[in-house]
């Protein structure tokens, strides 16, 4: 049974103090702005084989002697090995060698070998002792700030550890003292008894989390405390790409954009990995910007029974 939810709520986020208000039926608000979630191709596509210099080159994950994962440089980054003032590394993981074939297009195993990507490249650039944070992400779609349309993901790697990095390593680990348990671990152990159950099954679970901050927001854990990507055996690996699809189809159905990111600390047995994955339904405005609380007009119940469906 999903628990409709017929008047606002406001609720907390499980360790940040954070909230949002869950306001059920303002989907159906009047709309005049139409909005536009296509990118139009508009120059030669950087990712594809013929435009890709052989240089850049960092990483390959073949299938049948052909790469179907490859990792390049970022040639536009931020922040680099060379730059003491912005020190860090960017790289881009390039999913597929078709131009326009989205993540979710792609079979449950390839997915598996962008998540194995995910895990190479934090192992390699984590043994740098200078880079503190190494962040793997996505950004699908234009709303979720894409400007490529071919599919791909990102390394982000730094020196600083950043503070809202830090302030939730120190929230878990305020938890941990207390309880004398991993916050996460207890918040699944929670969140799978109830309707914002998304997928479980023995190595992995995901969720819809209780105070969601986008429609359709779902987090994806491994059932082991692990603290990062690398250590994830086989049979996680094939779990996590496959929850992954089922979800990523679920937002391909919608036409939804999204942002994907892992949460994970190298060396910190502390920490409990896991993957966010953020869609952009809707705009933050005044209220979110001005006052820091989010409306957020889809519960995460209904959110998790529009995953569960078949
Ligand atoms: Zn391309
Ligand atoms: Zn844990």
């Amino acid at each position: 049974m999903v628990r409709r939810i017929i008047k606002s709520e406001i609720r907390k986020n499980y360790l940040f103090n954070k909230y949002v208000i869950i306001t059920p039926g303002r989907t159906s608000r009047p709309r005049d702005i139409k909005e536009e979630t296509v990118i139009k191709r508009t120059s030669v596509c950087p990712f594809c084989s013929e435009n890709s210099h052989k240089k850049n080159i960092i990483d390959q994950i073949d299938t049948n002697g052909k790469w179907n994962v490859e990792c390049i440089n970022n040639i536009f980054p931020a922040v680099t090995l060379h730059n003491d003032q912005a020190y860090g590394q960017q790289e881009v993981i390039i999913e597929t060698k078709h131009h326009s074939k989205e993540l979710a297009n792609l079979d449950a195993g390839h997915i598996e070998n962008v998540l194995r990507m995910y895990a190479r490249r934090t192992k390699v650039i984590s043994q740098n002792k200078n880079i503190d944070y190494v962040l793997c992400f996505k950004n699908q779609g234009s709303k979720a700030g894409a400007s490529i349309v071919h599919a791909h993901s990102q390394v982000f790697a730094t020196k600083v550890l950043p503070p809202d990095i830090q302030e939730e390593i120190a929230l878990v680990q305020a938890y941990q003292t207390k309880h004398g348990s991993c916050v996460y671990c207890d918040i699944l152990k929670k969140e799978l008894k109830t309707s914002r159950k998304i997928y479980e099954d023995k190595f992995i679970a995901a969720i819809a989390p209780y105070a969601s901050e986008y429609h359709y927001e779902a987090w994806i854990f491994t059932k082991r405390h692990l603290d990062n990507i690398t250590l994830l055996n086989a049979q996680e690996f094939k779990s996590f790409a496959k929850v992954y699809k089922l979800i990523l189809n679920k937002l391909h159905a919608l036409d939804l954009s999204f942002n994907g990111f892992l949460h994970q600390v190298v060396s910190n047995r502390k920490q409990h990995f896991y993957m966010k994955i953020q869609p952009r339904a809707s705009v933050w405005a005044g209220v979110e910007l001005g006052s820091g609380m989010v409306i957020n007009s889809m519960s995460p119940e209904e959110a998790a029974a529009y995953y569960r469906t078949k």
